[in-house]
């Protein structure tokens, strides 16, 4: 049996940090919005090759978070026969787009179809795995606070796309929040309170974002340990965007256009970069349905 499903990288539109918490994670308020550009799954059984689970990951050194949720639903009672997980990556390794969570999201979608998890194992599991994974269990745009893990729906937002500039280097997500504390650009608990309800009320108009809330605490940091970002941002300027920024803990860019035309004037700039930035993309924003799961 074979089974296929798309897990989509996740940009954040707006990234409002505050100080650590007793657990060393940082208290956030962020708006997550899963897009286009999807790394690939393929789960397979009944090879006979193995008896063991076994996950192949072409572009990603050391232990793999699809292989964490696999051991972790073993140790939960998960009951399938051994299976094979073939990891497409298209996501940018290290770069701020939450790859290996959405890889750890979309396992725990196709292992669920191969035989049901064991009661509440899921969200337990990825909640273990990592602040990020919750959110990308069902692909979207949702509000997180906390680290990230508590997560709500939103409404709609106005008609957008994506500019896409990966970079030829990565970010450990550790070190950018090390040096967001470095250089002190984290926030008092009572401004991100406010940032929260300002984001609310964003929302709920329908609107295009102000750019007030376009904005990413984390990119100072990303910036200081490597300034070559600039390039980057300054790039998706010229290329006409709305607004340009660092996605999560970058290094990745990402231009952000607003209109009904926003898909066509996104695709048009990164073919423009391209040259620059061989890895420039288009991508738009996707609802739950895009990362189910499909027999292959
Ligand atoms: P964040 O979720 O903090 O935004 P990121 O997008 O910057 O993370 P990832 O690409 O998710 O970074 O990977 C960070 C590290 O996790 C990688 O350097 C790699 O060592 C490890 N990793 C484990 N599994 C995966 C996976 N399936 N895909 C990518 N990286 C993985």
């Amino acid at each position: 049996m074979r089974l296929r499903a798309l897990a989509p990288a996740k940009v954040n539109l707006c990234l409002f940090v505050g100080g650590p918490r007793g657990d060393q994670r940082h208290e956030l308020v962020t708006l997550l919005e899963s897009i286009s550009l999807a790394d690939e799954l393929e789960l397979s059984t009944g090879s006979g090759e193995t008896a063991e689970d076994e996950v192949s990951c072409p572009g990603v050194g050391g232990p793999n978070l699809v292989s964490s949720v696999l051991a972790g639903l073993r140790e939960r009672g998960w009951r399938a026969p051994p299976v094979k997980v073939d990891v497409l990556k298209r996501i940018p390794v290290a770069g701020g787009m939450g790859g290996g969570s959405a890889d750890a999201a979309a396992a725990l979608r196709l292992a669920a179809e191969l035989d049901p998890l064991p009661a509440d194992a899921a969200g337990e599991l990825a909640a273990s795995l990592g602040a990020d994974v919750p959110s990308q269990l069902s692909p979207g745009a949702v509000i997180g606070t906390g680290a990230g893990e508590i997560v709500e729906g939103t409404a709609p937002l106005a008609p957008h796309a994506f500019l896409i500039l990966p970079q030829r280097f990565g970010l450990s997500t550790a070190d950018v929040y090390a040096e967001a504390d470095r250089i002190d650009s984290t926030r008092a608990r009572e401004e991100l309170v406010r940032r929260r309800a300002a984001l609310s009320r964003a929302l709920a108009g329908g609107e295009p974002l102000p750019a007030a809330l376009l904005v990413n605490d984390l990119e100072p940091a990303a910036f200081s340990l490597r300034p070559e970002i600039g390039e980057a941002l300054e790039a998706a300027r010229e290329a006409g965007c709305d607004h340009a920024m660092v996605c999560g803990s970058g290094p990745t860019v990402i231009g952000l256009y607003w209109g009904e035309d926003a898909e066509r004037r996104a695709a048009q700039a990164s073919h423009t970069l391209r040259p620059r930035f061989p890895k420039a993309a288009g991508a738009v924003p996707v609802t739950a349905g895009f990362g189910l799961p499909l027999v292959a």
